[in-house]
C-alpha cells in the first residue's frame, strides 16, 4: 500500500460526488441494485474511488443477488482494513480503504468456496480500470 492519504472533510467534498461523499465520508449505503458496478463483469481492477488504491480484481466479483458488488476476496491482505461495527443493531465487520479510510462496505460470511467470503461493497466507494494493476512491494 503507498503512503496514507489525509483530506479534510471539505477536500474530500469537492473531489467527490454527493453520493460518493455520503456513501465513503459518513459510512452511508447506496440503495441496492442502483450502483454502477452492480452488474459490471469486465475485466480489471476495482480501486478506491478516493484515492485510487486498488481494492478488488474482477475475478474475484461474482453476482450474490444483493444488489451491490460482491467480491469472494480482497486483492491483498493490506489495501483493506476490517472494523467492528455494532450500528443497526448487528453486528458487522465494516470494511475501509486503509489507505484513505474511506468506507467501503461490510464483509459478510456467506460468500462461495473456498473463501466463504462476500465482501459487499458499494459502487459509490469504487472507480474501476481496465488495467491489471501488478502487485507492488
Ligand atoms: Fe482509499
Amino acid at each position: 500500500m503507498s503512503k496514507k492519504i489525509h483530506k479534510t472533510d471539505s477536500e474530500w467534498k469537492q473531489k467527490l460526488t454527493d453520493e460518493q461523499y455520503y456513501v465513503t465520508r459518513q459510512a452511508g449505503t447506496e440503495r441496492p441494485f442502483t450502483g454502477k458496478f452492480n452488474s459490471h463483469f469486465e475485466d480489471g481492477t476495482y480501486v478506491c474511488v478516493c484515492c485510487g488504491e486498488p481494492l478488488f480484481d474482477s475475478n474475484s466479483k461474482y453476482d450474490h443477488g444483493c444488489g451491490w458488488p460482491s467480491f469472494s476476496q480482497a486483492r491483498d491482505n493490506e489495501s483493506i482494513t476490517e472494523k467492528s461495527d455494532l450500528g443497526l443493531g448487528m453486528r458487522r465487520t465494516e470494511i475501509i480503504c486503509s489507505r484513505c479510510d474511506a468506507h467501503l462496505g461490510h464483509v459478510f460470511n456467506d460468500g462461495p468456496k473456498p473463501t466463504g467470503l462476500r465482501y459487499c461493497v458499494n459502487s459509490a466507494s469504487l472507480d474501476f480500470t481496465s488495467e491489471k494493476i501488478e502487485e507492488q512491494e
